[in-house]
């Protein structure tokens, strides 16, 4: 497993903020347009986090984490969608396809990073949360 966070968006607005959130906070990021180069890079490089949007072109973020799912190097990886959809039943249909947690849309940059990092295992931010609660 690597350090990279990965980051499948099509939007490059959204995409440049989470890039730039992240980095800032250290991580090493990756990123891709759509589904299918997401789940190329997502087993090239096997993240410690993937960032899924659900609105893609040609293959929505479900049928992606469905996918990445099917991967035994994947089967575990912490994937946490994010999206503006807050349609009744949403939560569900994403928690279904084998998504992780789930960040909605807008954006808010003061909690974002606290939103990954918690699924990053082994961050050693995360140790000194817990130590020091
Ligand atoms: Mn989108």
């Amino acid at each position: 497993m690597s350090d990279t966070i990965l980051i499948i968006e099509d939007n490059e607005q959204n995409l440049y903020l989470m890039r730039f959130l992240l980095e800032k906070s250290g991580y090493a990021v990756a990123d891709a347009r759509n589904g299918e180069d997401g789940i190329r890079a997502a087993i090239d490089l096997e993240p410690s986090v993937i960032l899924l949007d659900i609105q893609l072109p040609v293959m929505d973020g479900y049928a992606v984490a469905r996918h990445l799912r099917k991967q035994p190097t994947l089967a575990t990886t912490p994937i946490v969608a994010v999206t503006s959809y807050a349609m009744p039943g949403d939560r569900e249909h994403a928690m279904a396809a084998g998504v992780t947690d789930y960040i909605e849309k807008p954006i808010n940059p003061d909690l974002f990073v606290d939103q990954v990092r918690k699924h990053v295992e082994g961050d050693p931010r995360n140790a000194e949360r817990t130590r020091s609660r």
